[in-house]
Parts: C-alpha cells; structure tokens; sequence
C-alpha cells in the first residue's frame, strides 16, 4: 500500500465533502440476490436508508408480496443486470446454481453475507469459495455479523458493527459506505483471507466469558462443598440433625459471598504479579507469560461475574428472614427465653458487629455496581482515561478493601472460636480472606515510595542495566555527553 493509500481512512466520511444530510452512498441502486429471511430484512433497511432496492428472485411473482412496495423484485439475471453491488443473501450451498449468472456479474462488486453451521466448517471461507466461482467479480465479505432482526430493528438495538474484508480496496470502500449510510459501523477486517475468521464470529459463544464462568462455577464447586460439610455434613455425623434444608438458601447464600470476595481479588492480582515480574526483571518490555497475558485480559469479565454473585448474595440475604425455619427459631428462642425468664436479650457487641457489618456489605455492592456499569462499552466509551483507570483501579481497590472489612466484620472473633472449626475445618470467611489480603498487602508494599518510584519509572520506558546517553554540564558550564548505566 503506498503512503498516499495510508493517509486516506479506508472509511472516510466522504458525505462531510457534500451534502451533510445525505449520505453519498444512499440512492445508489442495490442488487439482493435472494428473498429469504435475511433479503428482506435488508431490503427494508436499504430502502429506508434511502437506496433503490433490486431483488432478484427465482420466482419473482410469488415473493414480491414480502417485500415493500419501492423495492422491485424481478428475475435473478434482471435484478443483476441493473446494479453493480450486489448482495448474495444465499445459503453457500447453492452457490452453484447462480454459476448461470456469470456473464452478467462480470465486473460487479458481491457481497458474501453468509455464515456456516459450524466453526472452520469449509476447508474454504464462503466468501473465497463464492470468488472461486466468479473470477471475473470482485466479493467483499460483509454484514454476516448482523442477524435479519438487527436489520429490521434499525439503527436502535443489536449489534452496529460491520465486519467487511476484501482483497479490493475500492470495492470494501463501497460496500463501508453503504454500511455507513445504513447507520452500521463498518468495521475493516483487511484481505480477504480474514473472511474465515468473520465467518466464525457469529458461531462463537461468549468466548471471552468461557475462562472466567469455569473459574466462578469451580470457586463455587469448592466453597459449596466445603460449606456443605460444615453446614449439614458435620451436624449430621456429630448430633444426628437433620439440616438439609439449609442447602437452597443457607449454604447457596454462604457460598456467593465467597466467590464474589474472591473473584474481586482475582481481578487485581495478576496486576500484582505484573508489577512483580516488571521489577523483577527490571523492563516492561518482557513478555509476560502467556497465562498472565490471558487472565489480565479477562479481568472484565471476572469483574462482573464478581458483581453478579455478590448482588445474588444481596438478595438472597435479604430473603433470609422470609423463610419458615427461620421463623420457627426465633419462635424457639423467645420460648427458651420465657421459659428461663430471660428479660434482657440486647447483646450490645453483636449489636455493632451486625450494623457495621451490614453497612460495609452494602458500600462494597455500591461500589461494585458502578465497577460494572463503567465497564460496559457505552458508558466507557464517554469516560477519559484516567476516569475510567480512577473507577476500575482505584475505587475497584477501595470495593476490595471494603469487602474485606465486610468479611472480617461477618467473622468478628469467630476464627479464635474452637466451636467453628467443624472437622478441624476453619470457618470458610477466614479462607477466603487469603488472596484478598495478598493482594492489598501487596498494593501497600508497592505503594511505598521506593518501590512505586522504580516501578513508575521501568513504566516509562527505564530498564535494568541498560546504557543510555547522557548530557552533563562539565564545570566550565559547556556540556559533554558520554554513556552510563540508567540503574547505577
Ligand atoms: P433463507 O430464508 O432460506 O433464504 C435463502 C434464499 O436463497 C431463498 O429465499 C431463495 O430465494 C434463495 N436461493 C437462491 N438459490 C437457491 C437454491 N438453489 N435453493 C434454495 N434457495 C435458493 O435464508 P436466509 O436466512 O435469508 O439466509 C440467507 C443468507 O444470509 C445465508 O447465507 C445466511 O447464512 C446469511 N445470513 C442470514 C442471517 C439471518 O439472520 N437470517 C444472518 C446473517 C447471515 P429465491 O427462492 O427467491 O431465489
């Protein structure tokens, strides 16, 4: 690509240069060869978008009632005969059969819309295989990350991006500005060889959460065990008690403050050991190891997994007192009572432990809903760096810090009780405590004005032994350069 090529954005906005309000794609005629779900769907969104819309159809006279009236609907080889964009709303399986319209496509730009059942499903992407065919057309992949409903539903709701790519410049050119004008963004993916890659997109199941919900759902597994066995395994062996029916709400509702506590640690600890490894090795131009890179990158998503198990906890503490069992106990306490003609019930120390308990609990939720709604794109997007590294960073720190207080308020001197460690098995609160208090010791350490100092400076670009230039002025005021070690 020459510089010029470089300098001018694949998707400028060439309708600045004319008339504001019309984008210049729109008018344009637009071929859709097709009259399935997606044909239509398109259609509509062209023809609103200001397009002539030229639908070409094996059966023309059946279908032409689908569509809106400023849309014409004829023959395949009429419809192509009058455009030279055309999209391809057809299954790749049926490629073949529009190999009867080779003469006429010669020189037209086709859009491949498609997608395939399964992941990597052809050796060859649709869109090469659709180019394999037409030789003398040039195709751009396009538009198969938008569903038939997001094209109905406008500019309003669903995904906007576009993914286009082409191994012609001008030809991925028009079709970004026709996506432009249809109120999408497009989104430039490069050569034609990206196609396989566009194509799988649609196909993928939340891939960036898969890593984060098999960690929630182990932490869970773990801590819902090891409640199990304090909370109704380890009354039952020793007294005989029945206690299962603490397993729907009591053991669920120990068990999701655990993994929310965690999991928040989680977020903050590979940017510990990152820190670690970069004063360690005295660079930030070492690679960290791969498991690092790939856990820093789904700090979002542990985030909000977090958020999500602690509003559960939320709610469910709230539903406590609903239930009979709890009913019936303070029923069977206030009897005890009466019966040992106990008056006064007021414990002032639990008193305390339970209003700052509840307190904290309720701050770290605050600060835990505003960590989640910042990290949706929308609101990001209108944030500033250092906004969104203030709220992600900083206040996320303060939630972590606020949860262990929430914790430690919960345990208060329980960890120092005999009574709680069932099985010789401590009180869950005080497991979970381990990584958080890891990670803010650590945050504390590298606070300190020494290490924050080196840490700030291998940051900006400073390395461990390594020469630099310098200038000094020598004593008669002229300067003299030379070279030492930065570290010395
Ligand atoms: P569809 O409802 O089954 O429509 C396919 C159309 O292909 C038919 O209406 C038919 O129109 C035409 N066609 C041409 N030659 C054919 C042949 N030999 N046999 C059968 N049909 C033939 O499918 P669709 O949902 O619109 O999907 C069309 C393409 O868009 C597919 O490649 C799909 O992967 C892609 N896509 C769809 C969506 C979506 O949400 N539906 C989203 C993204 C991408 P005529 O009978 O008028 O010729």
């Amino acid at each position: 690509m020459s510089g010029a090529d470089m300098a001018k954005p694949l998707l400028g906005h060439r309708s600045i240069e004319g008339d504001p309000s019309t984008p210049p794609a729109a008018g344009r005629t637009i071929g859709v060869l097709g009259s399935g779900d997606f044909a239509r769907s398109l259609a509509i969104r062209l023809v609103c978008s200001g397009f002539k819309v030229v639908v070409g159809s094996r059966n023309p006279k059946r279908k032409a009632s689908l569509f809106p009236s400023a849309a014409e609907v004829t023959f395949q080889a009429d419809a192509v005969k009058k455009t030279d964009v055309i999209f391809v709303a057809v299954f790749r399986e049926h490629y073949s059969t529009l190999c009867d319209l080779a003469d006429v496509l010669v020189g037209k730009i086709l859009v491949d819309v498609s997608n395939n059942t399964e992941i990597n499903h052809h050796k060859e992407s649709n869109a090469e295989h659709l180019a394999s065919l037409f030789p003398a057309c040039t195709v751009v992949k396009g538009f198969n990350v938008v569903s038939a409903w997001t094209l109905q539903s406008g500019a309003r709701d669903g995904n906007k991006q576009v993914l286009i790519c082409s191994d012609n410049q001008e030809a991925k050119h028009t079709v970004a500005e026709i996506a432009q004008a249809m109120g999408f963004t497009p989104v430039d993916m490069g050569c034609m060889s990206s196609a396989r890659e566009i194509e799988n997109i649609p196909l993928r199941l939340l891939p960036a959460w898969k890593i984060p919900i098999f960690l929630a759902l182990g932490l869970f597994l773990c801590f819902f065990t090891y409640n199990l066995i304090r909370q109704v395994i380890h009354p039952y062996i020793r007294e005989q008690k029945n206690k299962l029916y603490k397993i729907p709400i009591e053991v669920v509702n120990t068990t999701l403050p655990c993994v929310s506590y965690v999991m928040l640690s989680l977020v903050y600890l590979p940017g510990v050991l990152a820190a670690c490894l970069q004063l360690y090795y005295g660079t930030k131009y070492r690679r960290f190891p791969d498991w690092l890179d790939q856990w820093l990158q789904h700090r979002k998503q542990i985030g909000l997994l977090s958020f999500f198990c602690a509003a559960l906890h939320a709610v469910y503490s709230l539903c406590l007192p609903m239930r009979r069992s709890h009913r019936y106990q303070l029923i069977e306490t206030a009897v005890k009572q009466a019966v040992e003609k106990k008056m006064n019930i007021w414990v002032e120390e639990e008193v305390w432990r339970m209003e700052i308990y509840i307190s904290v609990g309720i701050i770290a939720l605050g600060l835990l809903s505003l960590l989640a709604i910042t990290s949706l794109p929308s609101i990001a997007n209108s944030l500033n760096w250092r906004e969104f590294s203030f709220i992600q960073s900083t206040l996320g720190f303060i939630a972590l810090v606020i949860s262990t207080l929430h914790t430690l308020t919960y345990g208060w001197s329980r960890a120092f009780d005999e009574n709680q460690y069932k099985f010789y098995l401590p009180p869950t609160y005080t497991l979970t405590l381990l990584v958080p208090c890891t990670v803010i010791l650590a945050k504390i350490v590298f606070n300190l004005p020494c290490i924050q100092q080196r840490l700030l400076r291998i940051r900006r670009g400073w390395e461990k032994g390594r020469y630099v230039k310098f200038v000094l002025p020598s004593a008669t005021g002229e300067y003299s350069s030379g070279e030492t070690s930065s570290n010395v």
